[in-house]
């Protein structure tokens, strides 16, 4: 299935936008923002002691060949952004005298501010989409860096920022919507804010290895211990060690991925996105290499959720029959009329008419109703089907009515009914 990846998630069926999103699979980058990182940057505080060691004895030289292994991924944040990466993985570093934060991955990058502006100007022309920063590690960070950078984040995001007190697993794309949120902040490090979500809340076990069984192994046993209430990153990479790179010291992390971008598909496209034991966000290197469709490949995991239900309603009720109630869901056409506690739903058919359904009595006014199931041919028709299932997906609109009139509903829609 191909997907129009930059507005995969507005594109997203109804019925996945009431899925937690610790539910959906979501691709993203990791080191995200390393494609800013040059073969004339400097070394890094993040970089290991033997790099900074060499660097020392071997200057530019060195930082030509750290280069070759610090690179994660080639393309810019909007090309990502436009390719589906919906999470985004940032690591930070200050640099003495300098009030800039710059991303960094053994050698500094840029100043990170120029990449999040780019992201809020995507967000700003695509109000139905969402994603997730990761704050994932900080390098000379005082506590003053960290409250200059969360005071940053505040007045640029504001209130696209979904705030950590909203229950997380709740929290799905119609909720997000309604709120105008469009994006969550993870914060790894120790802060109380209620804009910024912790660490335990969204847990990413880091495989560390460069072989391919022992990768899929962590990961496999990693999603059998996943907990329910929390979002999920799911790793496949690979994470060269010093030894590993010494010996390997004329090629770079790109050459050394493509094995690993040409298996890894096939082991994501046999997963399910989900809390039991499920994946939640995916994150990869080099995501737009060459024959690499890894945005793709995870986008479609979160069909699957709609495949399984479809397929049990189906051979419930039959194929043509649970198309046409979710036609009737998908076009809005479920309105559930309240009172304190009575309330009844009705549907409007494609032609205006309006079919008034008890929630506890399978009955309807429609002629299908009279020919089909009265008559034992159907176990109901297609607007009590609707109904029952817009109430499970909490997909209708509400209108509330006085006492007095939805009694006055109640008895134009069954008041004159005769049955032949
Ligand atoms: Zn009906």
């Amino acid at each position: 299935m191909k997907f129009n990846q930059e507005y995969w998630v507005t594109e997203l069926p109804k019925p996945l936008t009431y899925i937690p999103i610790i539910e959906l699979a979501i691709p993203g980058s990791h080191d995200s923002f390393s494609y800013t990182i040059t073969p004339y940057s400097k070394i890094g505080p993040d970089a290991s002691r033997l790099v900074k060691y060499l660097n020392l004895m071997f200057g530019p030289i060195m930082r030509r060949f750290v280069y070759k292994w610090s690179i994660t991924q080639t393309c810019n944040i909007q090309h990502q952004l436009c390719l589906g990466i919906r999470y985004f993985d940032l690591r930070m570093a200050t640099k003495i005298n300098d009030t800039n934060f710059y991303t960094v991955h053994a050698l500094y990058g840029d100043p990170v501010m120029k990449e999040l502006i780019n992201i809020k100007t995507f967000l700003m022309s695509h109000t139905k989409e969402i994603l997730i920063l990761d704050f994932q590690h900080f390098y000379q960070f005082s506590k003053a860096d960290h409250n200059r950078l969360l005071t940053i984040l505040k007045s640029l995001f504001h209130n696209m920022i979904c705030p950590k007190t909203y229950p997380v697993e709740k929290l799905n794309l119609n909720i997000m919507r309604t709120n105008s949120w469009q994006m969550i902040i993870i914060y790894r490090h120790n802060i109380q804010d209620d804009m910024f979500w912790p660490s335990s809340y969204w847990p990413t076990p880091w495989p560390q290895t460069t072989t391919y069984k022992y990768l899929i192994q962590f990961l496999e046993s990693g999603l059998k211990q996943r907990k329910p209430n929390t979002g999920y990153v799911t790793q496949c990479l690979f994470t060269p060690d010093v030894k590993f790179i010494l010996r390997y010291f004329y090629l770079n992390l790109q050459t050394c991925c493509l094995p690993l971008n040409n298996l890894i598909p096939k082991w994501i496209i046999n997963q399910k996105s989900g809390n039991k034991h499920g994946v939640n966000v995916i994150i990869a290197d080099f995501i737009n290499m060459n024959g690499f469709n890894f945005c793709d490949i995870v986008i479609q995991l979160n069909y699957k959720h709609l495949i399984t239900k479809k397929n049990c309603l189906n051979s419930v009720f039959g194929m043509t029959l649970t198309e046409h109630a979710l036609e009737l869901i998908d076009d809005d056409s479920v309105f559930l009329i309240q009172c304190h506690e009575r309330r009844i739903i009705q549907i409007v058919g494609s032609r205006g008419d309006i079919y008034t359904i008890m929630e506890t009595v399978n009955f309807c006014t429609c002629d299908f109703f009279k020919y089909q199931v009265l008559t034992d041919k159907s176990l109901c028709c297609k607007h009590f089907l609707a109904a029952k299932v817009a109430l499970i997906l909490k997909s209708f609109k509400v209108k509330s009515e006085t006492p007095g009139s939805l009694t006055s509903i109640m008895i134009s829609a069954y008041g004159n009914q005769e049955f032949d």
